[in-house]
């Protein structure tokens, strides 16, 4: 289990590297957003241990860039009774919070807790026929998605698409990734056509909820599956 902590103090750092590692966690420190932005791009970590009063970047936003790379658990580390930042931080969708000065064996006890929450969910997913994200419950052999309970009439490539996305939450894929994995011959293999597919897509998911659109487009980059808490 590898455990990434962003906290620009390094006593607060020292403390809880130490803790987690003497609980058997392998745990990288990063002292700014921009760097553990950076080690998240080389690889997600199993869970993210996030400090909201960094000094390059406000954490709420480093916890969207953060969510746009990895869908990691992420555990919030605030101030004092700054109440705002508690409830923003369960909105945004962050996994646990624990508000400083906390002991060492209360984050521990918190990491164990979300890391056991994660892995329940994941052995949900174990049998490889079915996938549940969120909302959306794929059945693989039937080739149907459903979307809160109701079956979306997808078409094959339609399909591959959205299950390629909802298997990676927060993960943004390329155009060009998505034709990789979508079609199976290269000739038929153009950018528009992801877009146009993607198009429908949504327009079959408002059918069903036309409030909360949950394929978001990183413009210029892709397209991802932003699944609300
Ligand atoms: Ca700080």
């Amino acid at each position: 289990m590898k455990i990434l902590l962003i906290e620009d103090e390094p006593a607060i750092a020292d403390t809880v590297v130490y803790a987690l590692q003497s609980e058997g966690y392998e745990v990288e420190w990063q002292s700014t957003a921009e760097a553990g932005l950076g080690s998240v791009r080389q690889g997600a970590p199993d869970l993210v241990i996030l400090d909201i009063g960094l000094p390059d970047m406000n954490g709420f936003d480093a916890f969207g860039k953060l969510r746009a790379i990895v869908s990691s658990p992420v555990i919030f580390l605030t101030a004092r009774n700054v109440e705002v930042d508690k409830v923003t931080g369960l909105e945004m969708g962050a996994d646990d919070y624990v508000v400083k000065p906390f002991s060492p064996r209360e984050l521990t006890a918190r990491v164990r807790a979300v890391l056991r929450r994660v892995n329940d969910g994941e052995a949900n997913n174990t049998d490889n026929n079915r996938y549940i994200a969120g909302p959306f419950h794929i059945d693989y052999p039937g080739w149907v998605i459903s979307y809160k309970n109701s079956e979306l009439d997808l078409t094959h490539h339609e399909f591959k698409i959205l299950s390629a996305l909802l298997k990676h939450p927060g993960q943004i894929f390329s155009r060009e990734q998505l034709l990789y994995l979508a079609w199976e011959s290269p000739e038929h293999r153009l950018d528009r056509t992801v877009d146009a597919h993607i198009k429908n897509i949504r327009a079959k998911l408002r059918e069903i909820d036309s409030q909360h659109d949950p394929i978001r487009t990183k413009r210029g980059v892709g397209y991802y599956i932003h699944l609300l808490p």
